[in-house]
């Protein structure tokens, strides 16, 4: 058994954890990072990076290069249940407005960040206990390890173990998405290039989508909100027939072949809900449930997460009790305009009708077109709509993620 001390302990380290761990590193705290895996790991997702995502990846040190399966996206293609299709342009730069790359790869080089900043990373440590008095907590692993510290960040995702044996998770939540990833290797060119999204009339309320990868491959999936006509077994048999359908496989192209089997994973969407701090802990990520309604994405809002956790913890070192308020009252505010505006985006798309009426506003003309890419690649804030305080100058014209490395990763 060892017996460790550190100002700060980090439970899960993908990209919420990595975020909040190197930023707490900057700020001269030693941190321990623990995670049950062992990385190189995967995690079930559809590998798009938003330009917010982007921009904090930018912004925690990532380099592009240590990602080879990369790939920029410059075009998104949007096809209504009744196969209109809309192609809506991501800005040619400066810097990079959406990029594809697994997170076999993306999760590992954070992890690598995280080290060269000086956090101390545990591999193949579960969180096994986890205590608190009133002068310190302590954090117990499953390899026997056990660390004494001022504050822990949970960011050990969906199910969030930590959640569970501090008390805090809701009886019954299974998530308010529930979506199946797939490789798939030899596509289309088409299907090389293009980000493609149906709201298929199939999966309504939910949506297909292929994104591209390096060498040939391609991430492709789909997504539905919970609690409507399909149930979690029908998603199963939904896959080969949604495959099947003449114009997903004429995209994927005649040669398409899995490289693995299909996955699936739900996905949190309750941030202006769910209690974000207890016992001590700060929880972020999925394990506080910040992911878009609309979209079912969540590495951008994890990183973001993940940063406001670390520089509430810096501001208030040793201060738990006021800490976990304060985090909260932070995301809540950062996240809650854009879960309204994308829940009410959801009402609409849960229709055909809805469906296929927003994509035609949003195919009005170039302009709209444009800036519909932007809005969807979370350029700038979702509810820039119902909150004028978010919009900024230079909101719809600002330059995309490392445009000072040349903005490309390749
Ligand atoms: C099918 C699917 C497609 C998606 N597509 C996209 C997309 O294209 N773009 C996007 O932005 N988002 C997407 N998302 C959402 C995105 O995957 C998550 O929001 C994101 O991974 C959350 O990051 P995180 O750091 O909070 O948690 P995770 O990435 O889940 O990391 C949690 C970490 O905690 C560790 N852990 C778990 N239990 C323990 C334990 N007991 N002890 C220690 N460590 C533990 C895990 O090993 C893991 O490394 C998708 C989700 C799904 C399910």
């Amino acid at each position: 058994m060892s017996r460790t001390e550190c100002d700060v302990v980090v439970i899960g380290a993908g990209p919420g954890g990595c975020a909040a761990s190197i930023e707490l590193a900057r700020a001269g705290h030693s941190v321990t990072l623990i995670d049950k895996a062992a990385f190189p790991r995967d995690k079930i997702c559809g590998d798009g990076l938003t330009t917010s995502a982007l921009r904090s990846l930018e912004y925690l040190g990532l380099s592009l290069g240590s990602l080879p399966t990369a790939r920029p996206i410059h075009n998104v293609v949007v096809r209504s249940p009744r196969g209109f299709e809309a192609t809506f342009p991501l800005p040619e730069g400066p810097g990079l407005f959406g990029v594809v790359a697994t997170r076999l790869e993306l999760d590992a080089a954070l992890v690598q960040v995280a080290r060269d900043t000086g956090v101390v990373v545990r591999e193949q440590c579960g969180i096994a206990e986890l205590h608190e008095s009133p002068s310190h907590l302590t954090v117990g692993g499953s390899d026997g390890w056990s660390c004494s510290t001022q504050h822990v960040v949970a960011a050990d995702g969906m199910w969030s173990p930590t959640r569970k044996l501090v008390g805090a998770n809701i009886a019954g939540y299974r998530g308010d998405w529930h979506a199946f990833r797939q490789y798939v290797t030899d596509v289309s060119e088409r299907a090389q290039r293009e980000l493609f999204i149906s709201f298929d009339a199939a999966i309504l309320p939910g949506y297909f989508w292929s994104f591209p990868l390096a060498d040939g491959r391609a991430n492709i999936g789909f997504g539905i909100q919970r609690g409507h006509k399909h149930s979690i077994q029908e998603m199963k048999l939904l896959w080969p027939q949604l495959l099947s359908l003449p114009y997903i496989s004429e995209f994927l192209g005649p040669n398409y072949t899995p490289a693995a089997p299909h996955r699936a994973w739900p996905i949190p969407c309750q941030v202006d809900s769910m209690t974000a701090h207890a016992a001590g802990v700060l929880f972020v990520g999925d394990a506080v449930a910040p992911c878009d309604v609309m979209t079912g994405e969540g590495i951008g809002q994890a990183l973001e997460t993940g940063l406001i956790a670390a520089r509430t913890i810096s501001e208030q070192f040793g201060n738990r009790t006021a800490a976990g308020p304060l985090y909260q009252q932070r995301v809540r505010s950062e996240f809650t305009p854009d879960h309204q505006m994308a829940s009410l985006l959801v009402r609409a798309l849960q229709h055909r009708k809805g469906a296929r009426a927003a994509l035609r506003v949003a195919a009005t003309n170039d302009w709209t077109r444009r800036n519909f890419a932007r809005w969807l690649f979370e350029d700038y804030p979702r509810g820039i709509a119902l909150e004028p305080q978010l919009w900024k100058r230079g909101a719809l014209s600002g330059p995309g993620a490392f445009h000072s490395h040349g903005g490309d990763p390749r």
